[in-house]
């Protein structure tokens, strides 16, 4: 047992190294809390604690490059709970002491904690928690940070703690162009701060929530609540969350509702932070070596671990795009079984460092398949990706436009079933009953290439497909009958032109209201439709350009296909207005309020930008009220909304 103990050890002070002193892990967190929650079972198992374990020690410490700051009060880490279980028995130990106690709840921020040091209502230095007694000096590079304030109302000493993160758009559009993409966003705040370059810090746009008063002069404050208000008035930002909770079932639902909504914020979260409110109970409870004992973090499941890619084949899209997919060593991500990541394309492949095989950091994504974020590990027998030069379907020989490779060839066989199936998809022209499989076999067996080939298919041809009987037959044939008026939008999104989804589909239609006049438009006028940029304004203007497609055009309207335009506005209170709804509404769904706005003749824009025109903000509106806020947009709450509704 001793011996698995030193192991363990051993491994986690070289992944804690990599981690809190070179910002690049080669684990995940969920794999490091993994061998770290079997390390403390054994310690509690055997009473043995070795002397370098790290269970004693809070985070990593100073490096060296930058000067050594002893902090006035301690900085801890803090314990944690994965499960409500876990929660609760932490909540009958504040029992023990307390018999109600009251808790707060705030979302834990996974950046890098950041501690203030002010003295005479000045700002005097920044530093990072290091081992809890002494952190590096950052002041310069904090310093780069427009979000706190360098003088302050209050004048006696002063320690406030923090969370420096860099949001989660700033990151994306950072990766968008940068050589080396950062991993996450907890490395890349790490990264921007434990940095010797202000200028690196800038540019990474840093911002620091602030969450705790660590040490003051003054014993007035007495409870969390009372921090964040100190904070709040001394001109600090306070992420705009704070429930405060009178029993244990407030802080599961809580907790919970912080689970729901994270998805929605901009800043990285891995979990809530449950704290005592007052603070003379705090002081009751103490600390251990490395936690408060009044306080706990409710970590959400990882949803980052890595594992070993073993192949990388080329996928070949609807347009022709040939993307890589990164085949896995199978590995659990939340729950489901991960085999396979997207990469996209070879620029990315590149700037990731990926080769065959290695060791890759795998995120769960919004998107089906979840995506690499980097390497972690290469290995003696790693080789080079190289680019494909021949289609892998087709065999045609590949083209490069911009940063991606294309089969140019529009009959070949993935590209043309993805095409089919997109055309027939719900939000195309909802061919009911209309597979891939199906797509597969039309094009197999019955030479189906084109969206027109589908209006000429008769009963007899689909006998010949394998499976379809004589009801199947009738099922197809009708809904392919029912497809041939479709809403103008649908139509556009069955088209596939590339990088035009739904919203998009919906804008053109609204703007155009047939096709003719689409069909017609130049590049300046397309830019004026929200959130089309150059590249889908071109898309869109080239593919009306191709010959082959108007002639397909014309061949489904010659077909029966009229796609029909009716304006769903009928009233006028949103009239001209660009709406962004954000935040949780309690009267209506969201889906409900962006009909009524779009049925009053105003538009659902899905991010806040200077064509925003109006904001309806619900309950715990985070980065987009803030944006909307900053560009002076009109902001609405519910209240109002409903008044405007009813008027
Ligand atoms: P932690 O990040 O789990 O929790 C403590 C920190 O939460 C505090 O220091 C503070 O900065 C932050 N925090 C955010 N919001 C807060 C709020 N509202 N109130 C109070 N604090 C708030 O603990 P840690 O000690 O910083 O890091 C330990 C974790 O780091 C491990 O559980 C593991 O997941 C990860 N880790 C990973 C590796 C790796 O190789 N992947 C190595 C070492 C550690």
């Amino acid at each position: 047992m001793q011996e698995r103990m030193e192991q363990l050890v051993k491994l986690l002070n070289k992944y804690a190294y990599e981690y809190y002193v070179l910002d690049n892990p080669t684990v995940s967190d969920g794999e490091y809390d993994l061998l770290y929650d079997e390390l403390v079972k054994l310690e509690l198992e055997t009473g043995i604690v070795l002397f370098d374990s790290p269970t004693k020690r809070v985070g990593g410490a100073p490096v060296s490059k930058f000067q050594k700051h002893t902090h006035i009060q301690r900085l801890y880490s803090l314990d944690k709970a994965v499960t409500i279980d876990e929660l609760s028995s932490f909540d009958e130990k504040i029992k023990k002491v307390l018999d109600k106690p009251i808790y707060t709840v705030e979302y834990k921020f996974d950046g890098l904690t950041i501690c203030l040091t002010y003295e005479d209502g000045k700002f005097k230095c920044a530093s990072t928690r290091g081992d809890g007694e002494v952190g590096e000096d950052v002041t310069s590079q904090v310093l780069t940070v427009k979000t706190f304030p360098l003088t302050i109302d209050y004048k006696g000493k002063l320690e406030v703690k923090g969370e420096a993160v860099i949001r989660l758009s700033v990151l994306e559009k950072y990766n968008e162009t940068a050589d080396e993409p950062l991993k996450n966003a907890r490395n890349a705040v790490a990264g921007a701060i434990r940095n010797l370059d202000p200028k690196i810090t800038e540019k990474r746009k840093v911002e620091i929530y602030f969450y705790d008063v660590n040490y003051i002069d003054d014993n007035d404050l007495q409870s969390q609540t009372d921090a964040v208000e100190f904070l709040k008035r001394n001109g600090f930002k306070v992420y705009n969350f704070l429930k405060v909770c009178n029993s244990f079932s407030e802080v599961v639902s809580s907790v919970d509702e912080i689970e729901k909504s994270r998805k929605t914020i901009d800043v990285l979260t891995d979990g809530a932070v449950i704290k005592v409110n007052d603070f003379g109970t705090r002081e009751m409870l103490g600390a251990t070596e490395k936690f408060p004992r009044w306080a706990i973090a409710f970590k959400f499941p990882p949803e980052e671990v890595t594992t070993k890619l073993l192949d990388v084949v080329f996928q070949v899209g609807r347009t022709g795009k040939l993307t890589p997919l990164a085949l896995l060593e199978p590995v659990n991500l939340c729950g489901a079984t991960v085999k396979r990541a997207t990469l996209n394309n070879m620029g990315d492949i590149k700037r990731k460092g990926v080769k065959i095989p290695s060791r890759v950091l795998v995120r769960r994504s919004n998107e089906v398949i979840p995506e690499i974020l980097g390497t972690t590990e290469l290995y003696q027998d790693s080789i080079d990706i190289n680019p494909p030069k021949l289609c892998p379907s087709c065999g045609s020989e590949v083209v490069e436009i911009g940063a991606n490779l294309f089969c140019p060839n529009k009959d070949c066989r993935p590209r043309v079933v993805a095409s089919l199936c997109n055309f027939a998809s719900k939000d195309g022209l909802n061919i009911e009953g209309f597979s891939e499989k199906t797509a597969e076999q039309l094009y197999d067996v019955l030479g189906v290439r084109k969206f027109s080939d589908l209006y000429k298919l008769t009963e007899i041809e689909l006998m010949m497909l394998e499976g379809f009987k004589e009801k199947k037959i009738e099922n197809l044939v009708n809904s392919i009958t029912y497809s041939k008026e479709p809403m103008l939008d649908s139509f556009i999104y069955a088209l596939g032109i590339d990088g035009v989804g739904k919203k998009t589909a919906k804008d053109l239609a609204k703007k155009y209201k047939n096709i003719e006049n689409l069909k017609n438009t130049e590049i300046e006028e397309l830019l004026a439709v929200p959130e089309i940029g150059s590249i889908i304004a071109e898309n869109i203007f080239n593919y009306f350009r191709d010959n082959e497609n108007i002639k397909e055009i014309e061949s489904l309207f010659s077909l029966g296909i009229k796609p029909k335009f009716e304006d769903s506005a009928k009233g006028d209170k949103f009239k001209g207005e660009r709406v962004v709804l954000t935040g949780t509404l309690s009267k209506y769904k969201r889906s409900q309020a962006e009909k009524i706005i779009e049925s009053e003749g105003g538009e659902i824009l899905s991010s806040v930008s200077k064509n925003t025109t109006l904001v309806l903000s619900g309950e715990n509106a985070g980065s987009k009220l803030d944006k909307a806020r900053k560009l002076g947009i009109k902001i609405i709450d519910e209240a109002q909304f409903e008044n405007i509704v009813n008027s």
